[in-house]
């Protein structure tokens, strides 16, 4: 029941609150130190240094901006990370979570790779997960503490998988965002409030039932235009930028999925399915 928490972004600041929450003993590191306060007054300790985090407990919790701040801090004392395990659930490309995963282990310690799957106020509730990969008797071994912050999902021993997940995920997350943001920009400058057009929104955004129709048919290449095509999809987006344009909304989100679209159209794929985007993209 104890552990330490580097990093006190929002998101290492909702765990190791999350951890105070459930009696665990907090150990708390950050470079701005100040940020540790309302923790340091719930109870939690500041390590003085970061081999002194590092040392405080067998669990470190990671959670900074980037790889490139975990070796700032990290390379400040890599000979305290001898039997520690390092839950790092910071985010960045399965290539950096193997590298530091195999410099982790070069200095003694075990890295968990983690992608965190919920914003910070889902920490310490139920029904959010995050991704895990790495050595499964490093996250058997620390189930219940990494329980306290989500659920496990966990995807195997190769250290970058649960990097991928999180990758995947948070790129259909930013596109789909962008698309939200568009759609209100939208709305707001033809006088439509954000909250008149909330259920609406929330009908839009639910994918799943493309999601479910097409993955079948990327897995199998078979992108017959059954349902749409990209032909349909190219004068549909024309009539979504001009919407934009005539308010006076900058129309580049929908016209770079209009270009894409007749890349594929202009490589003959005119009356294929949307899912033929998936071999534009990768160029296959
Ligand atoms: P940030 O991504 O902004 O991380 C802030 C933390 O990183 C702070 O502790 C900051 O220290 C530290 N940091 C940044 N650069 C350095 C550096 N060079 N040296 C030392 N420390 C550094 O905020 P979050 O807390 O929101 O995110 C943390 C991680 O969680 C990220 O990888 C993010 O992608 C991921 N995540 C976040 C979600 C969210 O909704 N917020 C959701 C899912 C995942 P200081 O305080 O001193 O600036």
């Amino acid at each position: 029941m104890s552990v330490t928490v580097i990093g006190l972004g929002p998101m290492g600041h909702a765990m190791a609150a999350a951890y105070l929450d459930k009696g665990y003993d907090v150990t708390v590191w950050n470079r701005t130190a100040g940020k540790a306060d309302g923790l340091l007054a719930r109870g939690a300790r500041l390590a003085p240094s970061v081999a002194a985090a590092l040392t405080a407990n067998e669990l470190v919790v990671v959670s900074l901006t980037g790889y490139d701040a975990v070796h700032a801090v990290l390379e400040q004392a890599p000979e305290a990370l001898a039997g520690r395990t390092v839950a790092n659930l910071t985010s960045d490309t399965p290539e950096r979570a193997r590298t530091t995963a195999a410099w982790v282990a070069g200095h003694g310690g075990v890295q968990i790779t983690g992608g965190v799957q919920t914003p910070p106020p889902g920490i310490g509730t139920p029904d959010v997960a995050t991704y895990y990969s790495g050595p499964a008797e490093a996250v058997e071994a620390h189930r219940p503490a990494l329980e306290a912050l989500t659920g496990i999902d966990y995807l195997g021993e190769d250290p970058g998988l649960a990097a991928l997940y999180y990758q995947i995920g948070i790129d259909m997350f930013w596109t789909g965002l962008a698309g939200y943001l568009h759609g209100q920009a939208v709305a707001q400058a033809y006088g439509v409030s954000a909250r008149e057009f909330q259920e609406q929104a929330v009908k839009s955004l639910d994918l799943s039932y493309f999601v479910r129709f097409y993955a079948p048919r990327i897995d199998a290449g078979e992108h017959q235009g059954d349902m749409e095509n990209l032909a349909m999809a190219e004068a549909s987006l024309e009539h979504v930028a001009r919407t934009a344009e005539a308010a006076g909304v900058d129309g580049a989100i929908p016209r770079a999925i209009l270009e894409t679209v007749r890349r594929g159209i202009a490589a003959g794929h005119g009356q294929e399915s949307l899912t033929r985007l998936t071999g534009v993209l990768t160029g296959r």
